[in-house]
């Protein structure tokens, strides 16, 4: 459903200070609706922040080049955070996503708007603008730009088009459709470069990743007739190769090429004692309703939880959780590779 911005612009116009924020381990989706939105409200004379509660990786830094982007706890407060009139949510309506921004939106006494694609979502006592058909949350602020009659600089269009791109695996998920590529083509005529965006997102891979990578791809298993693929990386994984845990990002759905597989997942094991589970389907299968049996969430054909380790009580349950969401083997609809 397209979304009725007028509410939105309503209260854009009726505010001065914004303050934005997107969900724990930013995405370029994350970050480029940040800065997107950052930049087309100030272009209406707003004072903006975007106070995030994690540290943006650093293969995205060519996103924030003034390093704008600050982190809950590191230089602002929570009380810091809440001084604000606007407190708009992008990307994520899930507290599981938002950790210790929490504390700020439960203390808070700003209005507080939300504007999202994902289908999972809490009640964060915020306006909601909410479109599970668009393909990125980059393509909601693009449009917003249009509702609020700013036209996005070179810059800002940069940002959105790398929310975009990402979001849709480079225009190859099936949540690509011409909305997306209108979008997409409306920001490069504003000075959105691909090839430019595509070396900054995907040519500039450290030895330290691409090894990362070499070990957790010979680690994938396959289970249920070659149905569902897996693999796993431990936090010795990263110290021994020198990679960071960002540098996962997209390992998943490297075990959706195997040909047969439906369904794939990956743990990531964490800081504490937890692992990070992404979900990944391209087929009818629902991941989303398997992240929320674990409190996660996320879309229909790729989502995400947390589970309490250790990694074999982890493995054991994902596992068991997986098999039983795959539909009967004569049932399956075979659709294209999954969406983020
Ligand atoms: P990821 O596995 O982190 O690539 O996430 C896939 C999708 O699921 C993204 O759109 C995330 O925003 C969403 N997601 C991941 N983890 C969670 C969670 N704990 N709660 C809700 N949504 C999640």
């Amino acid at each position: 459903m397209p979304i009725d911005w007028m509410p939105l612009v309503d209260i854009v116009k009726a505010n001065q200070r914004f303050v934005l924020t997107s969900h724990v381990r930013p995405d370029a989706d994350a970050l480029g609706s940040e800065m997107g939105l950052a930049g087309i409200l100030e272009a209406l004379g707003k004072t903006v922040r975007i106070i995030n509660p994690s540290a943006s990786p650093d293969h995205l830094a060519f996103l924030d080049p003034e390093k704008r982007i600050q982190k809950l706890g590191e230089g602002v407060s929570v009380e810091q955070a809440c001084d604000t009139d606007v407190h708009i949510v992008a990307d994520t309506s899930a507290w599981a996503q938002l950790h210790d921004l929490r504390k700020v939106l439960e203390k808070t006494t700003a209005k507080k708007v939300v504007i999202d694609h994902h289908v999972s979502s809490d009640d964060l006592g915020a306006v909601e603008f909410k479109d599970t058909t668009a393909s990125a949350t980059g393509v909601l602020i693009t449009e917003l730009a249009e509702a609020l009659g700013v036209t996005p600089t070179a810059a800002q269009a940069s940002a959105l088009f790398s929310a975009i791109a990402t979001d849709t695996g480079w225009f190859r998920f099936p949540n690509t459709e011409s909305r997306t590529l209108k979008t997409a083509a409306r920001l490069v005529d504003l000075g959105a470069q691909p090839s430019v965006i595509y070396r900054e997102l995907y040519e500039k891979s450290s030895l330290a990743r691409l090894k990362l990578h070499g070990r957790i791809l010979s680690r994938v298993t396959v289970e249920a007739e070659g149905r569902l693929a897996y693999t796993y990386v431990m936090r010795k994984d990263f110290e021994e190769t020198g990679s960071h845990p960002s540098d996962t990002e997209d390992l998943v759905n490297d075990c959706l090429t195997i040909n047969g597989t439906q369904c794939a997942f990956i743990l990531v094991e964490q800081q504490s004692t937890q692992f990070k589970c992404s979900f990944r389907s391209r087929t009818g299968m629902d991941v989303a309703k398997v992240a929320e049996q674990f409190g996660g969430g996320g879309h229909r054909q790729a989502s995400g939880a947390m589970l309490p380790g250790p990694f074999a009580k982890a493995l054991e349950t994902v596992l068991g959780a997986m098999k039983a969401a795959l539909p009967p083997q004569a049932t399956v609809a075979s659709e294209p590779a999954a969406a983020e």
